[in-house]
């Protein structure tokens, strides 16, 4: 096999050094070079905080030390996300990371509460959900692996500083191999046979060369974009948020161990509790609202004194055709880009570095492994699109035109056939290797009012009194083993305090 000499990646963003990391492990032994390429002039996105709980699979692959990470980056714990007025003004619900109940006589929990709903019991199905009822009293400690206890019935993430993360990784690769090199790319030539990326051309004249190229230049999408010509297929039609606008701000209060992500009249705004700061951000449509409005109702939504100047992010939401182009592998924004409402975006960069390890070509680039890679990562951000387009689209809220317009609009048939079939029978579809599982789609599909019409015909295999009362236990087993847990500061103080190892 001719096999790849060397690996050049372009920027130090989070997506470059989360590639470079794992490549640096992945590549261990084979002698395959790793060179990285980044500018200090031109600097990252500096945004990408929140993140999701197959992070742990990320890090369990790389043996990276949790309290390290967390202590590095300033991290806190995320049990979910809140969302706040989506539905309709007013309204809040948790969109948590774990189930809902417990499953009985081999039906999804969820028919039980439907049923039940039906003959008047008003509980929410947030009573059901400890990572709910956990982060809703501040509270954190982390789950346990006994699968008869309820404290395995939840996960977590983090929120951390983005730039530090970044940093940590750099460490992290430099330390097995990675060679950094400083520099603006100014120049990149193609093989004029076969048109792959030959090599790239510092503005201080160093040529760098390479057998696989690695863009992650984010928005700049300076090799699948500029060199190679990929296009771009644009989802602003669906997800029409094309703006953020991040501002920092000083902590006011103890961290809370979740993400809350606020609906506002022309986008909405997320908070991310970090250990030493909050980060804030509003996502909006330039459509419907200024960037001077959106910075003022930023600045005015922000708990606490706002730290540095706004940061103005602009972008348009879809992906590359091919994250995959002949001997160039788009990973982070260059490949794309669906709005953070989820904080799928770190996700979407470990999906691509675990499918590009499992496709690690030789230098023939077989087009059988780049179409497998490219059909998975395909699926993949369709799959988050959707997601994301259903908090859009099933809102109550019509009090402005850009929430008139998100309520009107023709959405994919995927994301139909799956609202129908949920609506019809409460039957949730989804896939066992997708991001999203029945509990996610409950949370949000419950969460913005969605009812299933009917419910499974196997509850009635127990009557009312029997549902009610095993219900009520699960309520009130929720409710004590929140009691009972540790809080978030509390939790985070004794486990990877920024302070105390200050201190
Ligand atoms: C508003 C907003 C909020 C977000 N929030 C979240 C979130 O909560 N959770 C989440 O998972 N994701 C989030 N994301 C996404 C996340 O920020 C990105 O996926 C992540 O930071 C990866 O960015 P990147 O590394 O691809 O690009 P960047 O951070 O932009 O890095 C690009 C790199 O390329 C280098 N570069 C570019 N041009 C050149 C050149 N000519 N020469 C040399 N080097 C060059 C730069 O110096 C830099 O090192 C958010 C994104 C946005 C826009």
């Amino acid at each position: 096999m001719d096999k790849i000499r060397q690996v050049t990646i372009v920027g130090g963003g989070t997506a470059g050094w989360m590639t470079a990391a794992a490549l640096a492990r992945f590549l261990e032994g084979t002698g395959t070079r790793i060179e990285l390429v980044e500018s200090d002039a031109i600097g990252t996105v500096g945004v990408g905080e929140a993140t999701i709980p197959a992070i742990h699979d990320f890090n369990m692959k790389l043996d990276i030390d949790e309290r390290e990470l967390m202590r590095a980056s300033n991290a806190t714990f995320k049990l979910g996300i809140e969302f706040v007025d989506w539905r309709r003004k007013g309204h809040a619900y948790m969109h948590p990371f774990g189930p809902y109940g417990l499953d009985m006589n081999g039906v999804a929990f969820h028919h039980y509460w439907r049923r039940l709903r039906e003959a008047g019991d008003a509980n929410d199905i947030a009573a059901y959900s400890l990572a709910t009822a956990a982060a809703k009293r501040g509270r954190f400690s982390h789950p346990t692996r006994d699968a008869a206890s309820i404290y395995s019935s939840y996960s977590y993430a983090f929120h951390f500083d983005a730039s530090l993360y970044a940093a940590f990784l750099r460490q992290y690769s430099e330390r097995r191999g990675v060679v950094r090199t400083e520099g603006r790319i100014v120049d990149v030539s193609l093989d004029p046979e076969s048109g792959n990326i030959d090599s790239v051309r510092l503005e201080h004249g160093r040529v760098i060369g390479g057998d696989l190229f690695v863009d992650c230049s984010g928005f700049r999408a300076l090799l699948i974009g500029d060199a190679l010509g990929t296009d771009y297929e644009d989802w602003s039609h669906w997800l029409p948020c094309d703006r953020a606008v991040a501002v920092p701000s000083k902590r006011v209060e103890e961290p809370e161990p979740y993400t809350r992500a606020t609906a506002l009249d022309a986008g909405w705004q997320w908070r991310i509790p970090l250990q030493h700061r909050t980060g804030n951000g509003h996502v909006y449509c330039s459509h419907y609202l200024s960037d001077d409005e959106a910075v003022s109702t930023a600045l005015a939504n922000v708990e606490g004194e706002a730290i540095g100047d706004p940061n103005l992010l602009r972008f348009t939401t879809g992906k590359r055709s091919k994250a995959w182009s002949r001997n160039c592998v788009s990973i982070g924004l260059s490949g794309g880009f669906l709005e953070p409402l989820e904080s799928t975006s770190i996700w979407l960069i470990q999906a691509a570095i675990i499918e590009l390890t499992r496709w690690f070509p030789a230098r023939d680039f077989a087009t059988a492994d780049v179409d497998a890679f490219n059909a998975t990562m395909d699926r993949r951000f369709r799959e988050v699109r959707d997601f994301l387009i259903f908090h859009y689209y099933a809102v109550e809220r019509d009090d402005t035109e850009f929430w008139r317009a998100c309520r009107s609009m023709s959405i994919p048939d995927s994301l139909q056939h799956r609202l129908e079939v949920f609506r019809a029978s409460g039957h949730v579809v989804f896939d066992a290797s997708d991001l999203f599982i029945e509990g996610n789609w409950l949370a949000v599909l419950i969460g913005q009012g969605v009812e299933p019409a009917a419910w499974h015909l196997r509850t009635d295999l127990l009557d009312d009194d029997a549902v009610e009362q095993r219900l009520a236990y699960m309520r009130s087993m929720v409710d004590d083993a929140a009691a009972a847990m540790p809080s978030h500061k509390e939790t985070l103080d004794r486990y990877c305090s920024v302070e105390r190892q200050g201190a």
